[in-house]
């Protein structure tokens, strides 16, 4: 049974690339090439070969009689003492993809990727090879970026072949493929799909992120000697703030599949930090998330009400400073309904949910038809030597996911 033959593959390729602590594919580094030399021999194996293009994403092609392509695909690299599943699951079932095809030629072509750093764990960019392919990647942004070690990114690609400056020839190389469609499988790194007890899921899209740091001002104070209504207290206005955009958080949330939204406040700095004075500074991060973008900009607009009214009741000042955002990334209706079919047929049931992190499938939606299929992860744990998901589950989800395969090449051949 060719789903076990893949859980083998991704047992081999643990064994080989981690350490008691876990997972160790950090790209651009020794391991990761390594876990990419053994993916290379077992695509040689088929009687296919690995092309490296100018971002250092790896292809692998098995020509079909159309040149309408469907790419499937995800990436071998991990975080440091990362869980075996986190991307190599999306591989290795990708490979099995292509060998249960590699014997006829497929009415369409069939191109397996493996991205380059999608995890962004040394230099802190994430999504870096499939950005280049996408031609989202801003290079200047990136140029000076470096690891804790103090060496530089420009370094660090060019040690495997790879020039910054060129990373953008990724993109006309996607391009100039004729893509019809991207499958991604991945594991969901949250605990819904568990909650629910179901082994696998259809992912409707990635969710658009609104990231700022409000920054409120008030003035310092003796703790002592100022009584509580004179006071012009920073922190407490910030407070009150995350609590209201929590509730922000809950009123916008709607029953049914992708209706659920997040919100964070990560960071918390209070000035001057001192336990007899009255906070006149406090500075809080705030990460709002959802899939849909009338949603998501209803959620920010709420916030930013709502700290300038909690800002007027302690008397203090309030601005706001994006860090970064990201719109919403829906996926293609008609392969997320393949994707149900295809679901539905192995496990009898098809959970749809959005995917709260960002995968290198969102960077391919404005460029092709996407959609990702979840499997379930043990306790929600991921980027952690402990992530699992029960072998069951792994099976059905991969049959699930090579029957996604068929489907879109059928329904790509007869378009
Ligand atoms: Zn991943």
């Amino acid at each position: 049974m060719s789903a076990r033959q893949v859980i083998a593959d991704l047992r081999e390729l643990a064994a080989r690339t981690s350490t008691p602590d876990g997972a160790q594919r950090i790209a651009w580094g020794p391991v990761w090439r390594d876990a990419r030399a053994w993916f290379a021999e077992r695509v040689a194996a088929l009687g296919l070969r690995v092309e490296t293009d100018a971002a250092g994403n790896n292809w692998v092609t098995l020509p079909g009689t159309s040149p309408k392509t469907v790419i499937v695909g995800s990436h071998l690299d991990s975080v440091p003492n990362g869980g075996w599943l986190d991307g190599a699951l999306g591989t290795m079932a990708a490979l099995e993809a292509l060998r249960v095809h590699a014997d006829a030629r497929p009415p369409v072509t069939l191109k397996l990727v493996d991205w380059a750093d999608e995890e962004g764990a040394r230099f802190g960019r994430s999504l870096l090879g499939s950005a280049a392919a996408a031609g989202s990647l801003k290079i200047d942004e990136v140029r000076s970026l470096q690891d804790r070690q103090g060496t530089r990114l420009v370094d660090a690609l060019a040690e495997n072949g790879v020039s910054l400056d060129r990373m953008h020839e990724a993109h006309a190389a996607l391009m100039a493929m004729d893509a019809r469609a991207y499958l991604e499988l991945h594991i969901e790194q949250g605990p819904v799909l568990e909650s629910m007890r179901k082994p696998t899921g259809v992912v409707l899209g990635t969710f658009g992120v609104e990231r700022h740091m409000i920054r409120f001002t008030g003035q310092a104070a003796h703790s002592g000697s100022t009584p509580i209504p004179m006071r012009r207290d920073a922190f407490l206005a910030a407070a009150q703030t995350a609590l209201e955009c929590r509730a922000i958080g809950l009123r916008h949330s709607r029953p049914g599949p992708g209706g659920g939204v997040v919100c964070t406040v990560g960071v918390v700095n209070v000035e001057p930090k001192i336990v007899t004075a009255v906070p006149g500074v406090c500075e809080i991060s705030l990460d709002q998330r959802a899939l849909d973008a009338s949603v998501l900009a209803a959620m920010y607009q709420d916030a930013r009400e709502a700290s300038e009214r909690c800002a007027r009741d302690n008397d203090v000042r309030v601005t706001w400073t994006r860090i970064w955002s990201i719109e919403p990334r829906p996926f293609d209706p008609a392969l997320v309904r393949l994707c149900e079919e295809a679901v539905g047929e192995e496990t009898g049931d098809a959970p749809r949910l959005p995917s709260g992190p960002l995968h290198d499938a969102a960077e391919m939606v404005p460029h092709m038809p996407v959609v990702m299929m979840f499997a379930s992860s043990s306790n929600g744990l991921s980027h952690c030597k402990e992530e699992d998901t029960p072998e069951a589950h792994l099976e059905t989800t991969i049959r699930a996911y090579l029957r996604l395969v068929d489907k879109t090449i059928a329904h790509v051949a007869a378009a």
